[in-house]
């Protein structure tokens, strides 16, 4: 069995990313559960559950394949973006994030979580993030996001019209390979900054 890395989207661009099933390995306590993009689409195109559900099982399965095939692709990419669906199943996963990003300095990779508990876990420990490793801690309303070191966030635009990001948060562009080759979006985000998408 093979890590199913996709090679890009519509929003991605050209960029590779890695994916795990939504819901299964995101937190359960947050309303956006009931709102999931990403689980629509994984309803919606069975092929695209099938790779996302085999890649969950290669990580439990075989994680020494996972890791070695998402770094294999990572070597050979300038950015890489963790779970386009899913989110950071523990801190076991996390480290080999970050022993990967140091190891590959020369990608810059973009991961949205809102298990906001590893990532200070980690910085708790006195440890810093990579440089390479941007993590942008993705907000929801009435999940409180607990940043206590002001990490960038990501936050919605609700289609009601009301959201909880700042004035002058960035106003995602729709494409994160644009954004990376203008040095812009996410990949540039600053501590105690903010982007701000559209509510799907
Ligand atoms: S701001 Fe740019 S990098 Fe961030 S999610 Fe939007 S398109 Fe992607």
């Amino acid at each position: 069995m093979n890590v199913k890395i996709s090679p890009g989207n519509s929003k991605l661009g050209s960029i590779p990313s890695v994916s795990l099933p939504a819901g299964i390995t995101c937190r359960n306590d947050c309303e956006c559960k009931s709102k999931c993009y990403a689980m629509k689409i994984e309803r919606l195109r069975p092929v695209v559950r099938q790779a996302y559900q085999s890649n969950l099982e290669l990580l439990n399965n075989s994680p020494e394949i996972y890791w070695r095939e998402i770094e294999a692709s990572i070597m050979m990419s300038r950015f890489f973006r963790y779970h386009v669906s899913g989110d950071i199943p523990d801190r076991e996963y996390f480290m080999h994030m970050v022993d990967i990003a140091l190891r590959n300095q020369h990608c810059q990779m973009l991961c949205f979580t809102k298990k906001y508990n590893i990532i200070n876990e980690f910085l708790d420990s006195g440890k810093e993030l990579p440089r390479n490793l941007h993590i942008i801690m993705s907000a929801w309303r009435g999940l409180k996001t607990e940043n206590p070191y002001e990490l960038p966030e990501a936050h919605v635009a609700y289609s009601d019209g009301t959201t909880t990001a700042c004035e002058d948060a960035k106003k995602c562009g729709g494409n994160c390979s644009e954004c990376a080759i203008t040095n812009d979006g996410c990949w540039t985000l600053k501590n105690g900054e903010q982007v701000v998408f559209a509510e799907h």
